[in-house]
């Protein structure tokens, strides 16, 4: 489970994230608030209008180089940019630009992590007769190219519907 040490760690890694980003930008920042809530398959979520950002302590457990190198990257341009630019498309150039330029991180908006650990159901996948749920370890192999499943009945490939907006990391 996760300690007081990795969340002081986070902590300090987004504030050294916004300071760089102050830095570059030679304009004052709020730094956001971090909350650790679950949140479905999310790795984490930013909240503009609160300014808070949400991580998933589940997937940080077991992912944690990666929320480091890139998930808190991730969050944090998504505030730098909202507060930079106001309402601009999520993963527009604004956002590439922040990850890539000052961040120097890959604007990636996935991630591969093996989502097993959430206990989650199943994932929704879609086909031309409608919705069809596969289970936790058919969904991470597709989710790392290992697989493709297809409908009996219509031969189409099961595409998955990710929930809403939402996606690996938001
Ligand atoms: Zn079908
Ligand atoms: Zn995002």
């Amino acid at each position: 489970m996760i300690c007081k040490e990795d969340k002081a760690q986070v902590k300090q890694r987004v504030h050294a994230l916004f300071s760089q980003a102050q830095d570059h930008f030679s304009i004052p920042l709020t730094v956001p608030e971090i909350t650790w809530r679950r949140c479905g398959k999310n790795a984490g979520t930013a909240n503009l209008t609160t300014n808070k950002i949400n991580f998933n302590p589940v997937l940080f457990c077991h992912n944690r180089e990666a929320y480091f190198s890139d998930v808190i990257p991730h969050e944090v341009s998504h505030v730098v940019v909202h507060q930079l630019y106001g309402k601009v498309p999520p993963h527009g150039r604004q956002w590439q630009w922040v990850m890539t330029s000052v961040f120097d991180t890959p604007a990636k908006t996935t991630h591969n992590f093996d989502l097993t650990p959430l206990g989650l159901k199943g994932f929704s996948y879609q086909c031309a007769c409608g919705e069809i749920t596969l289970s936790v370890r058919r969904h991470n192999k597709v989710m790392r190219n290992q697989q493709q499943y297809i409908c009996r009945q219509c031969r189409n490939i099961l595409i998955y519907v990710e929930g809403g907006k939402h996606h690996n990391v938001e």
